[in-house]
């Protein structure tokens, strides 16, 4: 008898959700009707004040056994599947996605273009600290045939009390050591206001890990027409990262280099940790050339050549890496800076990697 009840509810209730999905559909076929005609005139899809007209109709006719509020939630999911229908693929694609463009976006600069397939290097010291201390590593930079110099001028340094740069002077330094020597030059602003003055000094502007959801500084460094190397920030989803590109790009400016350089784990051993498979997933994901910064994910100089050797070989489109003449005296990141035999010899293993792969 209980059994017999128990079929007869469970048919109805099958009956109920055939009709709920002939109703959801129903639904569902108005909104494109309507989406039709709001395109025609232009209007916005999403009308939030019909939609809470329409959700305070549904709860005013509400006698349970559901409260409010789950009502309210039930409904604003159908009301989200439509909208979500009338959007099509293709303008839901963000600009950075391989969706959106097929082809890798190269970004050549001095002549090394970023997203051809091989490996470019950017190196130099962590802060520019001297005019002397910058000339001494781009010399043995550019004698080994590295075209693009890295110096930090302005410092977002963890403590107020550290080193914070020399500023537009450390710029100034950085373009003339940069002229001397036909080496192309990469420094972080951390300023919107400082964006367009940086264009006459460097080559490529560095957006740095600690402000890659700096909204105002990705706009301004979006409506700029110079190469923007934005780093991965230390705590940040691929998905925010994506989306700090798009910031730049939406703007205009196209020229973007994404950088994985370590996030933050509960892993002590290494300064950050190095999420290797973001390279091979932002390049899935997104048409834009990624390097890898191997000293701030490690921060260990016994790790720069093997997680080098790693991005190269799981695709990366450059690696970036710290020299200082004297490391020890370095003003910021000592432990971590090569000297400059140490340099030689990191490039010396990596070259040697490249051959074998192209092999
Ligand atoms: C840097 O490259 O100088 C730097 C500060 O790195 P990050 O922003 O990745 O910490
Ligand atoms: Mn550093």
């Amino acid at each position: 008898m209980e059994n017999n009840e128990m079929t007869q509810l469970r048919n109805e209730m099958d009956e109920i959700n055939l009709e709920l999905l002939k109703l959801i559909n129903k639904r569902a076929k108005l909104v494109q009707k309507i989406g039709e005609i709001k395109q025609q005139q232009s209007m916005k899809r999403f009308d939030p004040v019909r939609e809470r007209d329409m959700l305070n109709h549904i709860i005013n006719h509400n006698t349970g056994p559901f409260d409010a509020g789950t009502i309210e939630h039930l409904f604003k999911e159908i009301f989200k599947a439509g909208l979500e229908l009338l959007e099509d693929d293709d303008g839901k694609a963000l600009l950075v996605s391989r969706q959106k463009k097929q082809d890798n976006t190269v970004i050549n600069v001095n002549d090394e273009k970023f997203g051809d397939g091989k490996c470019h290097f950017i190196m130099g010291p962590c802060a520019v600290e001297s005019y002397e201390q910058v000339e001494k590593v781009a010399q043995a930079v550019s004698e080994n045939g590295v075209k693009l110099l890295r110096g930090g001028a302005f410092k977002p340094r963890t403590s107020p009390y550290d080193f914070q740069g020399l500023g537009i002077e450390g710029l100034k330094i950085l373009k003339d050591v940069g002229q001397k020597y036909n080496l192309a030059v990469v420094s972080e602003i951390v300023n919107p206001t400082h964006i367009e003055e940086a264009i006459d000094y460097l080559d490529v502007i560095q957006i740095g890990a600690r402000n890659m959801q700096n909204f105002e500084l990705l706009k301004a460094a979006g409506d700029v027409d110079k190469p923007i190397l934005l780093k991965r920030g230390m705590s940040a989803t691929i998905s925010e990262f994506i989306n700090a590109a798009e910031y730049i790009m939406s703007r205009g400016n196209g020229n973007i280099i994404l950088c994985e350089r370590g996030i933050r784990t509960y892993e002590p051993s290494t300064r950050n940790t190095l999420d290797i498979s973001a390279v091979p997933i932002l390049k899935q994901e997104t048409h834009l050339p990624i390097i890898v910064d191997v000293t701030h994910s490690t921060g260990r100089r016994d790790l720069l050549i093997p997680t080098a050797k790693a991005a190269i070989a799981i695709g990366a489109d450059g690696i970036m890496a710290e020299v200082h003449p004297d490391p020890a005296v370095a003003l910021s990141d000592s432990a971590q800076q090569m000297d400059i035999p140490m340099f030689e010899e990191f490039l010396c293993e990596l070259v040697k990697q490249d051959v074998t792969i192209q092999l």
